[in-house]
């Protein structure tokens, strides 16, 4: 039977799983492996994805993709499969002949400086070890994937300096994902002195899975067995110190988030780094009969070799020659027998499949989790699982078929509500400050150009962005509640349904969600989305989120072009903006990413209270940024508009301000372009009021205050009298703001995030041809009608 057959509450033991390379690998990491027990805990609002207990975890696994793997009942299973192969089967290196375990670092070059690097699982606290270490503020998260590329920091410690790179969070080293094959390329180039394995204390097997994978590596590692309050408290025990010995790898229990045992660990790293710790020896995992029959042969070829990569042993080739893994054979390429290895492997990989049934890698996985099981048997007693209760609790109402999406919609209600309401309070003292600050250089500089650029430029500029920051913080103490929590996670969860309608990933959504408060942070979200093909089409489509900026234009024209309908013409546009992201994601689906690479197998971690701490760090890293974005970008753009907006200066007797803007720079760009716009109904004065809100959107309706400004009405009259706008044009010029051009600081941050200026063309120009093609139907047809 199916797993995706398994009712809620049913529990079934795994047989066998199919479905390519990449996704049983992965899933195998995860914990889904030959005789594991697995339980169907809870379905989604929309049914679909499932939440698994697996291991000791709760994973969100998509119906498809649990159809792939086969499961039995407890009872019938037992029948099929044979015993794990038990502990014991290891061998003590020393009497091998098949590695390269007694290779020696060089530390004599930099005699005090030790390069650690932290490896773990996604949310097993690395970053809140290296913050605590470091004192410096990298984002934590409860939400995996928080950290996408390394950051490293120094600090001294008894004598020596150290240097700390946090890694990107993974299962395994294998390389199918980026942030596996990332993780394997650093260790491999830059060769850490001693890896800082961080390991969920209180979810054990797992965790020790990537440990395993680190000592068939022959690195020196110490195991941080983090957050051991929470295995306190569930009541579990665990011998680390026998656990240890047997892993041949030192173990430390530490609480990241207090700092409890971080100087033991330090310790332990120096011992390792001058090899003076007692725990610290090399094994082998055995593999079983058939596979280390082909290991041995294999690795005696490999060390005639003189041209074999020093940086892993001969023995870890060996089983990745054998397990034809891409990265491995990358590194090999250059070897001058690397046809004869592959040839061998080939044939031998053929008999161990023949012989045991399944291929490499499975029996290469099952022979580490035997090898981990018996390894805690001897060790480990499971503890009531008072916090997976709790856990399950919440989730059961978070999740829950009736009140899951009202629940949500509630939080998000709350949330923009927060952001509105209680940030236009700072945001009023921050407009009259600005206004005061205007005023006073009023006063004191002497009227002319450089007044009017003081003034009206750069506080006028900076001051109607900088409004936004209450709003921003405030949103960002919602995110960053939700992401430490783990509520995060759960919105992907009941999301996924419909976010896999438009090709996406659950996890798409919360960007998309970020998006209505300002795009820039929203795409900086994508980061935490694993699939590759999923983070660039969640990029792209994040623009058509009507980001807070757009607000002000739509109160603006909504009210005056369409006063009866207005909220409903609002809301029209919002609904509006995500049908031709939807639209977009479908597209780039067919033509450009056919696949999603990454299968949806998300980890559900158990909820955390979030700590002040990093809450307010979270608060303030975004303040900090925002303040920068105001100092540069924003400012740069307003002193450019000005200029253009200024000069040429009109002669002293030109009639009005009207005809003054006519014949500046900007007026002569609006002309020049008004022919493109014509067709959209509009004149060269809206086209002003769009190049100025290129640097932001809310900058059209300043700019239209300007242009059509008047003593005797207020801009909505003087819009509705200067008979500029027909009601289709009107409807029009708000689509096309709504789609066009998206702020060049989101243009900014597409090429940064994505790494690549194509993708921030591809905004410019699809958005833009979107726009216009949809701004021109509207006219069109409202006026034919
Ligand atoms: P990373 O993904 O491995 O970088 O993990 P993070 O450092 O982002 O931490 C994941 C979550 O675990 C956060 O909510 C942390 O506050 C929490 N956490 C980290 N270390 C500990 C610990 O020792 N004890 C407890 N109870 N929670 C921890
Ligand atoms: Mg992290």
């Amino acid at each position: 039977m199916k797993l995706s057959e398994l009712k809620n509450g049913e529990t079934a033991v795994i047989i066998r799983l199919s479905g390519h390379g990449g996704f049983r690998k992965r899933i195998m990491e995860m914990g889904f492996v030959r005789g594991e027990k697995v339980k169907s805990v809870l379905d989604s609002p929309l049914s679909d994805p499932v939440k698994y207990h697996v291991m000791g975890y709760d994973v969100s696994l998509r119906r498809n993709e649990a159809s792939m793997i086969e499961v039995l009942p407890e009872e019938e299973a037992k029948t099929i499969l044979t015993p794990a192969p038990s502990f014991g089967c290891i061998a003590e290196c020393g009497h091998c002949t098949t590695c390269s375990c007694n290779k020696q670092r060089n530390n004599a070059i930099r005699k005090n400086v030790i390069n650690v690097a932290l490896i773990g699982n996604p949310n097993s606290g690395k970053t809140s070890l290296f913050n605590i270490l470091t004192g410096s503020s990298e984002h934590v998260g409860n939400y995996s994937g928080v950290t996408v590329d390394a950051k490293s920091g120094s600090f001294n410690y008894k004598g020596y300096r150290i240097r700390i790179t946090d890694l990107p969070g993974t299962y395994s080293i294998s390389a199918y994902t980026p942030e596996e094959i990332y993780v394997r390329r650093h260790l491999f180039n830059e060769e850490p002195d001693v890896i800082i394995n961080a390991v969920v204390a209180s979810n054990i097997e797992r965790n020790l899975y990537l440990t395993t994978e680190l000592i068939d590596l022959n690195l020196r590692t110490v195991v941080a067995l983090n957050m051991y309050d929470e295995l306190v408290s569930s009541g579990a025990k665990i011998n680390y110190e026998h656990l240890g010995a047997m892993m041949g790898v030192p173990m430390i229990p530490t609480v990241a988030r207090s700092g409890k045992g971080l100087d033991k660990l330090l310790d332990t790293v120096i011992e390792m780094f001058e090899g003076t710790n007692n725990t610290a020896r090399h094994i082998h995992i055995n593999y079983g009969i058939s596979m280390e029959e082909s290991i041995t042969p294999l690795a005696a070829l490999l060390h005639k070799a003189t041209d074999l990569p020093h940086q892993f042993p001969v023995r870890y080739w060996a089983t990745k020659l054998l397990e034809k893994d891409n990265e491995a054979l990358k590194q090999l390429h250059a070897c001058k027998d690397i046809g004869t290895w592959m040839k061998k492997a080939d044939k031998l990989s053929h008999k161990v499949e023949h012989e045991t049934g399944v291929d490499v890698e499975t029996a290469i996985s099952d022979a580490k989790y035997g090898f981990i099981n018996g390894a805690l048997q001897e060790t480990y007693t499971v503890g009531n699982e008072n916090a997976n209760k709790k856990t399950r609790r919440i989730d059961r109402l978070v999740a829950n078929k009736w009140l899951g999406f009202p629940l949500f919609f509630a939080l998000m209600w709350l949330m923009f509500t927060a952001v509105y309401k209680i940030g236009a309070f700072p945001q009023a003292w921050i407009e009259s400050a600005f206004a005061f600050m205007g005023q006073f250089f009023t006063n004191i500089i002497p009227k002319g150009a450089i007044q009017d650029l003081v003034v009206n430029g750069i506080i006028g500029g900076v001051g109607s962005v900088a409004i936004f920051l209450p709003n921003i913080l405030i949103l960002y103490l919602f995110i960053s509640l939700m992401e430490d929590s783990g509520y995060m996670a759960r919105a992907a969860f009941i999301m996924d349904r419909l976010m896999h309608r438009m090709g996406l990933h659950g996890k798409s959504f919360i960007p998309m969600l970020m998006g209505f408060g300002c795009n820039v942070p929203a795409i900086m979200a994508t980061r935490t989305i694993e699939s590759h093909s999923s983070r660039i089409i969640t990029i792209l489509i994040t623009p058509f989120m009507s980001c807070s900026a757009r607000l002000p234009v739509y109160i603006l024209l909504a009210g005056t072009f369409f006063p009866e309908h207005a909220p409903l013409v609002m809301i029209g546009l919002y609904i509006f903006g995500i049908l031709i992201a939807a639209f977009t994601a479908r597209m780039l689906r067919i033509v450009k990413y056919k696949k999603d690479e990454t299968p949806f197998v998300m980890e559900l971690p158990p909820y955390r209270w979030p700590t002040l701490r990093s809450t307010l760090r979270h608060m303030w890293e975004k303040c900090e940024q925002y303040i920068k974005k105001i100092g540069t970008v924003v400012l740069a753009a307003t002193v450019i508009i000005w200029f253009l907006s200024y000069f040429p200066r009109p002669a002293e007797n030109a009639t009005t301000e009207n005809n003054a803007y006519a014949e500046s720079y900007i007026g002569m760009m609006g002309k020049s372009i008004e022919p493109i716009v014509e067709p959209l109904g509009l004149n060269w004065r809206s086209s002003i009021a769009l190049i100025a809100s290129l640097p932001a959107k809310e900058l059209v309706v300043s700019t239209l205050g300007v242009l059509y400004n008047s003593n005797e009405k207020n801009l909505s009259q003087s819009l509705i009298a200067s008979g500029d706008f027909t009601k289709s044009s009107a409807a029009a010029f708000l689509v096309f703001i709504l789609l066009f051009f998206p702020c060049i600081a989101t243009v900014t941050t597409i090429a940064e995030e994505t790494g690549k200026k194509k993708f921030a063309l591809f905004a410019i120009i699809y958005n833009t041809g979107i726009a216009w093609l949809i701004a021109f139907l509207i006219n069109q047809l409202g006026s034919y009608f």
